[in-house]
């Protein structure tokens, strides 16, 4: 069941350098070194595939339960909703439902997923196939009782993949647990630096979501944040922190999350860095909180 708070979350997503420089070598040992730092997320991530035992994947849960630690999953990144080849449309179903397995596994009930890419077809078109799709995806959640659980697409950072905000807002109508993960880092490539300040996260993000979604999304949304290099073209690479060229700066919306006492689910996917950067992140928010 959701879990409810009354304050940002924050947490890493995969396993940071650090982890495995101490000696750490399984995620069943993560739980408990998060909570010693004082983190409360930890993002899984299926990209290449859903491959994780049930004993295994049953023995992390506990742990996360035992320390405090909530999961998430993030589905195979390969999920093409809006495929033209039906094979490929139809597999991504199964992708999402084998993540949304694993999760309940996980004990977690957020599973992030990228909707597809525009091909060859009109925006249009490639937009309408995609919610026709996690319609049907939807539909079957339901059969198979995995309903209760929330899925979030994802905003991207390049053209040619379907989740700009306003996309991801329409894809949250589709269903009571269809829920936006806004990447800033994603949105701010899309929009070649575009966030700056309290108001640019306002305005591209915040109102849009009130305006569409409501309060219950809004407050809740998921968030992936990280400094991103790009191009013309959109996304380049993940930075960390040090980055100081790229941004987005993480206080304008540590701000912007106190003056409208936002609780996101907040994911750091820094290159190496994630769980110090998502300290890092924490006592920024902690430094400008008034409601904290
Ligand atoms: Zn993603």
């Amino acid at each position: 069941m959701t879990k409810t708070y009354d304050a940002p979350t924050f947490g890493p997503s995969g396993h940071e350098r650090s982890f495995s420089e101490e000696g750490y070598t399984a995620t069943l040992q993560m739980p408990k070194w998060l909570k010693a730092k004082g983190l409360e997320l930890f993002e899984y991530s299926f990209g290449k595939g859903v491959r994780i035992g049930e004993d295994m994947a049953n023995a992390i849960g506990e742990e996360a339960e035992k320390c405090g630690v909530e999961m998430s999953v993030h589905a195979p990144y390969y999920i093409n909703f809006a495929s033209v080849e039906d094979v490929k449309a139809e597999n991504s179903i199964t992708y999402l439902t084998a993540s949304l397995k694993a999760l309940r596994h996980f004990r977690g009930n957020r599973c992030v997923f990228h909707t597809g890419a525009q091909g060859a077809q009109t925006r249009e078109d490639a937009f309408a196939r995609a919610k026709d799709k996690l319609s049907e995806a939807l539909e079957v959640m339901e059969q198979e009782g995995l309903s209760d659980l929330i899925i979030c697409p994802e905003t991207m950072g390049k053209q040619p993949q379907i989740g700009t905000v306003d996309e991801v807002a329409e894809l949250c109508l589709l269903g009571k647990n269809v829920y936006p993960c806004i990447d800033f880092g994603h949105l701010n490539c899309l929009l070649q630096g575009a966030l700056k300040t309290e108001e640019d996260y306002i305005r591209h993000v915040v109102d849009k979501l009130f305006d569409r979604l409501g309060e219950e999304k809004t407050r809740n949304m998921h968030v992936h944040f990280s400094k991103i290099q790009y191009g013309l073209k959109g996304e380049i690479r993940h930075l960390t922190f040090e980055d100081d060229v790229y941004g987005p700066e993480f206080e304008p919306l540590a701000r912007v999350i106190d003056r409208y006492k936002l609780t996101p689910h907040i994911l750091c996917e820094s290159a190496g860095t994630q769980a110090r950067d998502a300290i890092a992140m924490q006592e920024i928010y902690r430094s400008v909180a008034r409601h904290a």
